[in-house]
């Protein structure tokens, strides 16, 4: 984009967007969290389609004015159901924790319980911290994963769903780097009556493109974010399945009512065009391309950084992330962060499943492939980032991240980004 306007008005906006571009293109976007967005989809977000007050859902709005706004909701709507397989959605959440709110809203009142994976073992806040609002509001219960093997242990998750009775169950993680069984997740809901939401924000492109197993079928409610593996803008949708609608049939009534009146006002109808302009494109064939080599190049990434003594929490991936273990080689995950930024990989510090460690100091870290391979990059760059990486954390002296980040930015500027 050129962003001649704002060069034109506004000369200190202009300069830092220059200097973000740089960065960027500079060096390696490794949070999992993260992707790049196609020029198409920041065209629609920058549409005027910014301007309009569109409260409530289309053919029922609150203003007028709103036919083709009406249009573009029910094509993003369309969209999202045709490509999740499922009878409804709502695409009006701002952004992956909205979203989650609003099904405590739709579905609970303050203070019944829920269940989620907690934080330490790659859960998400939203699904029941007490620093959130879901821990707050909420009366929240846990599972882990198992100590030795770093997966879920369905098992216990049984057990405890037992013994609490949640209302609630929510299935989906943030830094769990292997595939989560939703079938078993629906026995356990349904021998305690409870609802089964899957949050999908992190590993929905994948869903789409077939890489992991699809939680339609078994889950009463889907949440995900639309800018992470899906690759759009920021926001969220929110499902009900053909097995929600078995379960209560006002499931979708219930949803529209919290996100709108009960949560938000006017949505984002620029963001939903991006959401649908985003959803076309994960339709099309290179799209699951895409996919598999998200996962390729990640399972790459491990086995590289394995034969470089690194231990990866569950021994592995099936997706697209890995969560590495520190503690053999005497670096917190803070510093390994800091010393990776200067050498022009970005990633984060993570906690690993019971970590020893505090949460402003844990022991481990988190990265992941999506952002690269939009950018382009296999499994011959997979190798040398690994390569990178552990010289960074082998040496621990900002004289080797000084000279990997020229490493890094040579091979960066091989796969220019669009502007
Ligand atoms: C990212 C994420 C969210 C929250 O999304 P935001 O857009 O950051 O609010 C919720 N749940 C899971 C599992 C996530 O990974």
């Amino acid at each position: 984009m050129k962003h001649e306007n704002i060069k034109n008005q506004d000369a200190k906006v202009y300069e830092i967007i220059k200097k973000e571009e740089a960065r960027r293109e500079d060096t390696l976007e490794m949070i999992p969290s993260e992707n790049h967005t196609s020029p198409a989809v920041l065209e629609a977000l920058s549409s005027i389609l910014s301007d309009k007050y569109a409260e409530g859902y289309p053919g029922k709005r609150y203003y007028g004015g709103n036919e083709h706004i009406d249009e573009i909701e029910a094509l993003c709507q369309e969209r999202a159901k045709k490509l999740f397989g499922v009878p409804f959605v709502n695409v009006q959440g701002y952004s992956g924790s909205p979203a989650n709110m609003a099904v405590y809203f739709a579905l609970l009142n303050p203070g019944d319980k829920i269940m989620g994976m907690s934080l330490t073992a790659g859960g998400h806040l939203t699904h029941g911290w007490k620093v959130n609002f879901s821990g707050t509001y909420y009366d929240s219960v846990f599972y882990e994963v198992d100590e030795e093997t770093g997966l879920i242990d369905y098992e216990k998750v049984e057990e405890i769903a037992e013994r609490e009775k949640p209302k609630l169950i929510f299935a989906g993680a943030t830094s769990y780097s292997r595939l989560i069984d939703f079938k078993r997740f629906r026995e356990i809901a349904d021998k305690v009556g409870a609802y089964l939401c899957a949050d999908i924000s992190h590993i929905s492109g994948l869903v789409i493109s077939k890489e992991h197993p699809d939680p339609a079928p078994y889950v009463h409610i889907i949440t995900t974010t639309t800018h992470k593996t899906l690759r759009g803008p920021r926001g969220a949708l929110i499902m009900v399945t053909e097995s929600g609608l078995k379960k209560d049939e006002s499931l979708p009534e219930k949803i529209n009512r919290a996100v709108f009146p009960g949560l938000q006002g006017g949505p984002h109808e620029n963001q939903i065009a991006a959401i649908a302009v985003c959803l076309k494109e994960t339709m099309s064939p290179s799209f699951a391309e895409y996919g598999r080599k998200v996962v390729s190049n990640c399972r790459k990434l491990g086995e590289e950084l394995k034969k470089r003594d690194f231990n990866i929490v569950s021994g592995g991936t099936n997706n697209h992330l890995l969560l590495i273990d520190l503690r053999n080689k005497g670096i917190s995950g803070k510093k390994a962060q800091e010393l990776l930024e200067r050498a022009g990989i970005t990633l984060n510090k993570n906690a690993i499943p019971f970590d020893p460690n505090p949460p402003a100091e844990p022991s481990g870290i988190r990265m992941g492939t999506p952002a690269i391979t939009t950018r382009g990059m296999g499994e011959e760059e997979m190798t040398k980032i690994a390569s990178f990486i552990s010289r960074v954390i082998t040496e621990q002296s900002t004289e080797t991240a000084d000279k990997v980040r020229e490493e890094v930015k040579e091979m960066c500027n091989k796969f220019p980004m669009s502007k």
